[in-house]
């Protein structure tokens, strides 16, 4: 890993810019946002198959993300941010002691990109519903909900210089925006596999569009894992027709909603995964082939530079 003295700033959406970064304020409001109403998200979680149902419920300025597990007596309470999250195969997770949140990555790329600041999500399972594998039941949910607006101006982690990590041949990069917006890129390489192949994207995040064009691409595994997870007895519940299995000459029994559907998850699980820095983010996101693990990596700087960039502000 490559984290050579990485600086970022972070503000309110409305503090005066100076030079040419100007932080946008046109893809979302300056003030923070929670939902009008709490709203439900009922489902199976993909690797242990548990019904579960999720409650996504309004929150006050300065709450962020939090899980809380109310199968827990007392009930727990997991913010969803860097400091809580552990490593998991294949997914991300956040834990507090004992309690975990698994698979939150579809969840929180939804409530990003959709502006919502501050929002609960009560939890009776330690998995989240994977629904088909896509974002699009959380997205819905959230729109089922509406969006209440708050008195409270948004704090955006503004990426100020050069960050980068890497690792086994997987790289991460952020920069500066020029124009203080958020914007994704992916490059994905399956030289090994090839009905996916490599694909690549670039994506300036914003609520309308990623309802349509990055919510809906699916979690996609090739043949040889699927294979291999029902040997470990995960994800056993689950057809081809609920999750793309891809074999050499393309997705089994199934069909793609995208052509380059497979980069479009990849660019849903970084959003997400770049979300728990805890802030808005305005900068440019380059990832090649980077996965959970380099994401959060990634994300440990964000959120470290950006507080002590906010104690550079508030002194
Ligand atoms: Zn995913």
């Amino acid at each position: 890993m490559d984290s050579p003295h990485p600086t970022t700033e972070s503000r309110s959406a409305s503090a005066p810019s100076t030079g040419k970064r100007r932080v946008q304020t046109n893809v979302w409001p300056e003030h923070q946002q929670t939902l009008k109403r709490a709203v439900r998200v009922v489902g199976r979680g993909y690797f242990t198959g548990e019904e579960v149902t999720v409650e996504l419920r309004p929150a006050p300025a300065g709450t962020g993300i939090v899980f809380v597990r109310e199968d827990c007596h007392p009930h727990v309470r997991i913010p969803a941010r860097i400091d809580y999250r552990v490593d998991d195969m294949r997914r991300t997770t956040v834990a507090r002691g004992s309690a975990r949140v698994e698979m939150i990555e579809h969840a929180m790329a939804s409530l990003a990109a959709m502006g919502i600041d501050n929002c609960e999500l009560a939890i009776d399972r330690p998995e989240m519903p994977a629904g088909d594998g896509s974002a699009l039941d959380f997205v819905l949910a959230i729109s089922r909900a509406g969006i209440h607006p708050l008195r409270e101006r948004a704090d955006v982690c503004v990426v100020g210089s050069r960050l980068h990590v890497e690792r086994e041949g997987a790289s991460l990069t952020a920069e500066p925006h020029p124009e203080g917006r958020w914007e994704v890129r992916y490059d994905l390489a399956y030289d090994h596999a090839p009905a996916i192949g490599r694909q690549s994207l670039t994506f300036q995040v914003a609520p309308q569009r990623f309802a349509c064009e990055i919510a809906p691409a699916r979690s996609f595994l090739l043949e040889q894992e699927a294979r291999w997870l029902r040997s470990q007895g995960l994800g056993c519940h689950v057809t081809p027709q609920e999750v793309l299995v891809f074999a050499d000459t393309g997705p089994i029994d199934n069909e793609l909603r995208f052509d380059d559907e497979c980069v479009r998850h990849k660019l849903l699980d970084l959003i997400g995964d770049l979300s728990l820095c805890g802030r808005r983010l305005a900068g440019r996101f380059h990832a090649c082939r980077s996965g959970h693990q380099l994401n959060g990596a990634l994300t440990v700087h964000l959120a470290q530079c950006s507080g002590h960039a906010m104690q550079r502000c508030s002194a």
